[in-house]
């Protein structure tokens, strides 16, 4: 039996190769198929993302010629159990699966394989979602990489990237016996989800065609669409980066677009080493700072999540994050150093709202994405470092598109001056609302609550 986890592909599958040459070497040549649906986990999910997954799964189900095999699994009726059913129904002796490595997936797979092992079926855990294997990459002394541009040096010696062919002919596909329903998507979503294996390669040959020699240049524009937007098919295992880094050849685009692909395995690999940073600060100290709460927080705050907050660049943002369920990573670090630095409130609560809304949702990626820019995660972005979100639009959107393309209050405005609605007689004819608070003032709150901590120390 293979048990799908988010690595939700046929091709380039480490785990299933192995259990289809399993299989194969068998009397029977059975092969099972299995998924476990989370009916609380997809509840708590808002509509891009949940049907992003749907998508995801059924696109699969599709590729194995509708012999998948759900499991509606929910917080009192576990998985670890219903797996152990299953096994026991369609009389299967070993179960594969790729390895998690963040806690979540750590926990549940060790539950699943002592349940498995207590009656006797065997939990056989092959590949992962990574180049190279979390835990792996070490320093001289055997220790972990808490810096990144050392990890990328020891990281790319390591990558190995021939291909898994996973040949589904060998095997006899078998639909569990009893099988529950895909659910249809609970929420509406805005926009129509394209998502599945095939759609994740055409995503790859395309950004091969269109955008990979100039990501270096380009990748920074909030603008132009310069970056692959393969998060989403990463996330959900439907392209491995092995794929991605086969396609990559030494002239600087590419050596810049391998560095981002190996950003995503370092903080896989930092999350791996220090599991509780999921949702503590990787650096103890900044959870002594001062942080605003009560109601006129609680006002920012959702000011911040739907857009409002006056501020050009974090409302394009924003909106762009509820719209389409993605947001560019130029303005993902806008975003989440306004809601720490200008609005002084804990990078926590940005994180949870990503993972209800961003479709290429990761827990260590997400999680390190805003400690890093929080400035109480891996190197590089001392907190005091506080981006300016005008200056960051003026640069990174020169021409106003991309604010204008998301907040339809300052279509008025033309080129830049979307930016600046303040410094244009007419800015806020369209009803834009003003600034919930001022920059500089703010930055100066921050960096006097940074003095408080250092105190402290
Ligand atoms: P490309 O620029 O085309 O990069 C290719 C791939 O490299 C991406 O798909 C991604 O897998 C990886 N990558 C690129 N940049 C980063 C980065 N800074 N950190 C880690 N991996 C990277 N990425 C997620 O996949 N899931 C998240 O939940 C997530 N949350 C984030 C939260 C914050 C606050 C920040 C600042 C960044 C976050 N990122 C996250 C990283 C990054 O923003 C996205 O991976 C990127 O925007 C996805 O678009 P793309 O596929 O076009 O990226």
């Amino acid at each position: 039996m293979f048990w799908f986890r988010k690595d939700l592909r046929i091709q380039d599958n480490e785990g299933l190769t192995a259990a289809i040459k399993q299989a194969s070497a068998t009397e029977g040549k059975k092969l099972y198929a299995i998924y476990d649906f989370n009916t609380d986990l997809v509840s708590q999910l808002e509509g891009i993302r949940e049907h992003s997954l749907y998508e995801s799964i059924r696109s699969l189900d599709i590729s194995l010629n509708g012999n998948l095999g759900l499991i509606h699994s929910n917080k009192t009726k576990t998985f670890p159990k219903q797996i152990v059913d299953v096994a026991i129904q369609n009389e299967v002796s070993i179960i594969f699966a790729m390895e998690s490595f963040d806690p979540e997936g750590r926990k549940l797979q060790e539950e699943v394989r002592s349940a498995l092992m207590a009656k006797g079926i065997e939990l056989r855990l092959v590949g992962s979602a990574y180049a190279v294997l979390p835990g792996v990459v070490s320093k001289p002394d055997g220790g972990n990489y808490r810096v990144y541009s050392p990890f990328y040096r020891a990281w790319v010696q390591l990558v190995r990237d021939k291909a898994f062919t996973a040949d589904l002919n060998l095997v006899k596909l078998i639909k569990i016996s009893n099988s529950q329903d895909l659910p249809k998507p609970q929420k509406q979503s805005p926009i129509k989800v394209i998502a599945g294996e095939a759609f994740a390669l055409r995503t790859l040959a395309r950004f091969k065609e269109r955008g990979l020699d100039s990501y270096d240049e380009d990748r920074n524009r909030a603008d132009l669409s310069g970056t692959s937007h393969l998060s989403h098919a990463l996330a959900h295992g439907e392209i491995h980066p092995r794929t991605i880094l086969r396609e990559l050849g030494d002239s600087p685009a590419h050596e810049v677009f391998r560095k981002e692909i190996a950003w995503r395995e370092f903080y896989a690999d930092v999350l791996f080493h220090y599991p509780n940073t999921l949702m503590d600060y990787y650096e103890p100290k900044y959870k002594k700072l001062r942080y605003d709460t009560g109601a006129k927080a609680q006002t920012r705050f959702e000011a911040w999540c739907k857009g409002e907050t006056g501020f050009p660049m974090v409302d394009a943002g924003m909106r762009q994050l509820l719209a389409e369920g993605w947001m560019h990573n130029r303005v993902r670090m806008i975003v989440a150093s306004f809601l720490v630095k200008d609005l002084h409130l804990e990078w926590t609560l940005g994180a949870e709202h990503f993972e209800k809304h961003l479709s290429d949702f990761d827990p260590a990626s997400n999680s390190h994405g805003w400690q890093w820019t929080a400035g109480c995660g891996t190197d590089a972005s001392p907190y005091y470092r506080i981006f300016n979100p005008i200056l960051q639009g003026l640069k990174f959107d020169p021409n106003g598109d991309y604010v204008r393309k998301y907040i339809p209050e300052l279509s008025h405005l033309g080129g830049a001056s979307a930016h600046e609605p303040w410094e244009i007689f007419d800015g806020y004819a369209n009803g834009y609302p003003i600034q919930i608070v001022d920059h500089s003032t703010e930055r100066n709150g921050s960096l006097a609550r940074l003095e408080e901590i250092k105190q402290k120390v």
